[in-house]
C-alpha cells in the first residue's frame, strides 16, 4: 500500500520521542524533539476525528524549560532577521530582478483553460510515480520509503494553502510524509514529489541536532531540493507525454504561487528594518502594510492593497524559503542533470543549505538575476508549445 492510513506508527513514533525527553538531553535537542512532537500531534489531529492535545508539561518537564525553549526560538528568529537586515539590499534587488523575469515571461505564456484532472488507479498512480523515481535513481529509497509505511494522507479544509507537510525526527532519524486530501491524480503526485523531496533531503542530514535547528529555524533554503523535485517530476510527464496537458497546467499553477512568493518577498525587503526587527511587521494592520510598501510601486489601483489582503505577506522566513527554494531549484536541477547529487553545486548546496543566506555562495555559484533569466527561460518554454 502506498498510503498508510493507520495511526499506530505514529502514536509509537510519538511515545517514544516522549520517552527520548526522560534521558539527560542538551537543549538544542530538546527543542528538536518538542518541534518534532509539536508536528506529530498536528500530524494526528489531521487525521483522527477526535481532537488530542499536546502533552506541555511532559515535553518541557517545567516551566523554565518552556521558558527556555520559547527564548531559544526567539534568539534563532533575532540572528535569522538580524541576517536578513544586513543583506536586504541584496535581497531586495535580488528579488525585485527575478520577479521582473518571471513576470515578464508568464506573460508570454498562452491562455487557455484547465484540463480535466484525471482520477488514476493505484497501480497506475503507482507505476507513474515509480517511472520518476527511477528517471531520476531515487527509486530505492522511495521503496523503502514505501515499505516503511511513511507516507500519509491528511484532510484540510477545501481553503487551505497547505499541501502538504514532512516531519523529521533529527535524534531517530524517523522521516514522515503528509499529503492533504490525498486523491490519486496529479496534484497529489506533485505533492508526493515535493515532500519525497523533503525526505530525500533529510534522509541526507548528517549534521548535529543544532545544525538541524538551525536549518530549520534560519535558513532560507530548505525548500530548495523539493522545489527541485517539482520540477524534475513535471519535466519528466511533459518528456514521457504522461498527462501532459495536466502537466502543463500544474506547471502554470506553481509559477503563479512562485510568482506570489517572490513579490511578498520583495514587499518585505521594502520595509524599514525598524519594522523588521523583532518581527515588528507581524503586528501591522493590512493597511499599515500597504502604506509602507505603496510608495515603491507605478500606478497601483488597488492591486497591491488586494494583494496583501489575500495573502498577508506575515512571515518572512516562510516567504523567503519558498521564493528563494523555487529560484534555487532552477539552478541545483541543472547540476544534478549534469554532475549527479554529490557533485557540483548540488553537492556544495548538501554542504552548506543549513546555513543562513551567503552572498558568497550566490557569487561562489554565479546564483544571480542573469542566470536566473536563462534558466528560467528555458524552463518555460513547455508552456509556450
Ligand atoms: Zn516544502
Amino acid at each position: 500500500m502506498l498510503i498508510n492510513h493507520g495511526t499506530e506508527q505514529l502514536y509509537n513514533q510519538l511515545n517514544h520521542s516522549l520517552q527520548l525527553l526522560e534521558r539527560p538531553i542538551s537543549r538544542e535537542e530538546r527543542i528538536a524533539l518538542a518541534n518534532y512532537i509539536g508536528n506529530v500531534y498536528a500530524a494526528l489531529n489531521l487525521m483522527n476525528e477526535e481532537k488530542i492535545e499536546p502533552d506541555l508539561k511532559h515535553v518541557f518537564g517545567n516551566s523554565k524549560n518552556r521558558h527556555n525553549f520559547l527564548r531559544r526560538i526567539d534568539i534563532y528568529e533575532v540572528q535569522m532577521l538580524d541576517h536578513f537586515i544586513l543583506n536586504k539590499d541584496f535581497h531586495r534587488n535580488f528579488m525585485l530582478d527575478s520577479l521582473t523575469i518571471v513576470e515578464d515571461e508568464m506573460r508570454l505564456i498562452p491562455e487557455g483553460d484547465f484540463a480535466e484532472k484525471t482520477i488514476l488507479s493505484e497501480d497506475e498512480f503507482y507505476d507513474i510515480f515509480l517511472g520518476f523515481m527511477k528517471s531520476i535513481h531515487l527509486e530505492e529509497l522511495f521503496l523503502k520509503f514505501v515499505q516503511e509505511n511513511r507516507i500519509y494522507s491528511v484532510n484540510y479544509q477545501p481553503n487551505d494553502k497547505m499541501k502538504g507537510f514532512t516531519i523529521f525526527n533529527p535524534i531517530t532519524k524517523e522521516t514522515d510524509s503528509f499529503v492533504g486530501d490525498f486523491n490519486f491524480d496529479i496534484s497529489s503526485m506533485l505533492t508526493l514529489a515535493h515532500e519525497f523531496g523533503h525526505a530525500y533531503d533529510l534522509s541526507l542530514f548528517h549534521q548535529d541536532v543544532p545544525v538541524y535547528n538551525q536549518y530549520f529555524y534560519q535558513s532560507f533554503f530548505n525548500e530548495a531540493i523539493p522545489k527541485m523535485f517539482e520540477l524534475l517530476f513535471i519535466q519528466y510527464l511533459v518528456q514521457n507525454h504522461i498527462m501532459m496537458e495536466e502537466a502543463k497546467d500544474l506547471k502554470f499553477e506553481t509559477s503563479v504561487i512562485h510568482q506570489d512568493f517572490m513579490l511578498s518577498a520583495y514587499m518585505l525587503s521594502l520595509l524599514p528594518d525598524s519594522l523588521i526587527k523583532h518581527s515588528s511587521y507581524k503586528s501591522l494592520s493590512i493597511e499599515e502594510f500597504v502604506r509602507n510598501v505603496k510608495p515603491y510601486f507605478l500606478n497601483d489601483d488597488g492591486l497591491i492593497e488586494g494583494f496583501v489582503r489575500d495573502s498577508p505577506p506575515f512571515d518572512l522566513l516562510e516567504i523567503f524559503k519558498y521564493s528563494y527554494g523555487s529560484i534555487l531549484a532552477l539552478f541545483l536541477k541543472k547540476s544534478v542533470l549534469e554532475f549527479g547529487y554529490s557533485d557540483g553545486l548540488f553537492g556544495d548546496f548538501l554542504q552548506n543549505r543549513a546555513q543562513m543566506f551567503s552572498e558568497q555562495f550566490f557569487r561562489d555559484w554565479e546564483i544571480d538575476s542573469a542566470h536566473f533569466e536563462k534558466l528560467y527561460k528555458k524552463e518555460m518554454e513547455i508552456l509556450k508549445k
